[in-house]
């Protein structure tokens, strides 16, 4: 039986990835991290513990000697990699170089191969000069969050030198209705649900012309189990390679609400307009595509209404 060890599992990959790996048989171990109240999980062995903690996380390790890891753990959000750049860089970057160690040392002392997922993000491209981006685009973050990430997916590269199967995916926006309210995504939709049921009267945002290349979470969960499994290990883009603005994200969840003149309940407040604000990253998947037979199954209006009609549903319930 294979045996998987996730981090990030209170997240929202994370629990989808565990309901997957669940579902093909997989025994599946997770780090829960100490600060949550453990998720309720059946079926996953959870170990409670800070992915900082590296020589706890190593033991660990050791002792669960997986074949797979995915490392989804991270400060996240973009914004708040602003206000803790020095926790960033410790959870997004150095945490992860240490598991990617850890890994290593799994496949040592186990005289078998051991297969990691390390989650990057568009956010390593910053400002790229070609779009859409591809593996072979230059990295240029923008901010601590891609930074951080930039870093760790640089080692990655290290580390399968050093003949460990690591695969970085550089994961585009991708959404869900489990998608924490302090992304902008949900702030969307669960604000459009809250006007549509007359709980609240307008939605303040940032930046409406920031563009974004916006998938199905579960999709790109897909795509992490697809390249833990190919023969070569590679770094893929997984992204729809459709960009969206914000603007366009609003308009579709006010009309899943039924709502059509909608431009005068939404207000910009340069509070929420981030300091750097990568312009177009939208993704070419095509390595994906052909060496992984991974595609994007569910569009961008049904992404956005699938979260609108989760919203309105859980206000009701
Ligand atoms: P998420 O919902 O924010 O989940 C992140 C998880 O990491 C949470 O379970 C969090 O636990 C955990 N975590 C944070 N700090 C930790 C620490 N020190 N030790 C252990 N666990 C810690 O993120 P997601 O949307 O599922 O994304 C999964 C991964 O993909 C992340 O690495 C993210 O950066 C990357 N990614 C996501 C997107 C996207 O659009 N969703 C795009 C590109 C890349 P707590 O809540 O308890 O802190």
């Amino acid at each position: 039986m294979t045996r998987a060890f996730v981090t990030g599992i209170s997240g929202q990959d994370g629990s989808y990835l565990a309901e997957r790996l669940l579902a093909e048989g997989v025994e599946v171990h997770a780090l829960a991290h100490a600060l949550e109240p453990l998720p309720d999980m059946p079926g996953v062995e959870l170990h409670r513990g800070d992915l900082t903690a590296i020589e706890e996380v190593r033991a660990l390790l050791v002792d669960v000697a997986p074949d797979e890891v995915y490392n989804l753990a991270a400060l996240s959000s973009v914004a708040r990699s602003w206000d803790e750049p020095d926790l960033t860089a410790r959870v997004n970057g150095l945490a992860a170089v240490a598991l990617l160690e850890s890994a290593l040392l799994v496949q040592e002392k186990q005289g078998r191969a051991v297969r990691l997922v390390q989650a990057s993000s568009a956010e390593i491209f910053g400002e790229p000069d070609r779009s859409p981006q591809d593996e072979a685009t230059p990295l240029r973050p923008v901010n601590p969050y891609g930074a951080a990430k930039a870093y760790a997916h640089l080692m990655v590269d290290v580390y399968r030198r050093r003949e460990l199967h690591a695969v970085s995916v550089i994961l585009y926006n991708h959404e869900s209705p489990r998608r924490p309210e302090q992304f902008v995504t949900r702030k969307i939709t669960s604000t459009v649900a809250a006007i549509a049921q007359g709980r609240a009267d307008s939605l303040v945002l940032g930046n409406l012309d920031a563009r974004r290349d916006w998938g199905w979470a579960p999709d790109y969960v897909d795509a992490m189990v697809r390249a833990a499994r190919a023969d070569t290990p590679a770094d893929y883009v997984v992204a729809t390679g459709v960009g969206r603005s914000v603007r366009d994200f609003v308009a579709a969840a006010f009309q899943r609400a039924g709502i059509s003149d909608w431009e005068g309940l939404v207000t910009v407040d340069q509070q929420f307009v981030r300091p750097a604000d990568p312009t177009d990253l939208r993704g070419d998947a095509t390595r994906a595509r052909e060496l992984l037979g991974w595609a994007p199954t569910v569009g961008f209006d049904e992404i956005v209404g699938r979260m609108v009609d989760a919203d309105l549903e859980t206000a009701s319930s």
